[in-house]
């Protein structure tokens, strides 16, 4: 198969899984969007499902490598309707850049950078913005626990006008087994529900390549998808 084909049919593969993990729990997947995870992926098979019109929100977790691309290369720029979201660490030298580039920060989880953000954003522009929930007790993870978490949420919530807090993000423990992770999900996906009831288009974002059907059937709305799509059948071609 050319590149192209096995590019569309792991994004196909992908959507329909989506769909059976919806079905299995009486969602509509209407209530879903896909996260395309484009860090590791190569520029000309993020164009190819770009030009092919079925990437909606794009998720990058490098500044540097994201400003090349959607605003140094021409070819990327014009997909103006594409949200670029940031999920990775964010840096302090790197958040006046970050401000200008993104649409949404879902990996936020301290009120100082927000306050940088709020500051660096161009006059109009609102930014989305997720808190990332740890999981687990582990050093290496990102985010804050859901305590500390939800009262940065309380923080965060009419505080800078060009800021909305609209949910949850996390990262599922590596290694965990199914029960495990239900339990983890089932947990922030009760916070979420209790902290976001009056937010319009709230968002949960759970999931990875991994685990996207168990968080999808527990309530994600914005799975992260990153090697399943861009990596899965293409070393070879
Ligand atoms: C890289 C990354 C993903 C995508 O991971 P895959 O396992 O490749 O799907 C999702 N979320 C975050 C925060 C990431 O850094």
């Amino acid at each position: 198969m050319l590149r192209e084909q096995i590019l569309f049919e792991n994004f196909y593969q992908a959507v329909r899984s989506l769909e059976s993990a919806c079905k299995r729990v009486g969602r509509n997947p209407q209530e879903i969007t896909l996260l395309a995870v484009t860090k590791y992926a190569l520029d000309k098979d993020v164009l190819t499902l770009l030009q092919k019109g079925v990437l909606t929100d794009i998720g990058e977790s490098r500044v540097q490598q994201a400003w090349a691309r959607w605003k140094e290369n021409a070819d990327f720029a014009k997909f103006t309707q594409v949200k670029k979201h940031f999920i990775g660490h964010l840096q302090k030298n790197k958040i006046a850049k970050a401000a200008q580039l993104f649409d949404a920060v879902d990996s936020l989880d301290d009120f100082e950078t927000a306050r940088l953000l709020s500051k660096y954003l161009p006059a109009g522009k609102i930014l989305t913005v997720l808190v990332q929930v740890k999981l687990t007790e582990r050093e290496t993870q990102s985010g804050l626990p859901l305590t500390q978490a939800r009262a940065l949420v309380k923080q965060l919530q009419g505080t800078f006008e060009n800021i909305r807090v609209q949910g949850y993000m996390a990262v599922a423990p590596q290694g965990a087994d199914e029960k495990t992770l239900r339990g983890l999900f089932k947990t922030l996906k009760q916070a979420f529900d209790e902290d976001f009831k009056q937010v319009p288009k709230a968002q949960l974002s759970l999931g990875m390549s991994e685990d996207f059907s168990v968080a999808v059937e527990e309530g994600s709305t914005l799975p992260r998808l990153g090697s399943l799509l861009f990596s899965r059948n293409l070393e070879e071609v």
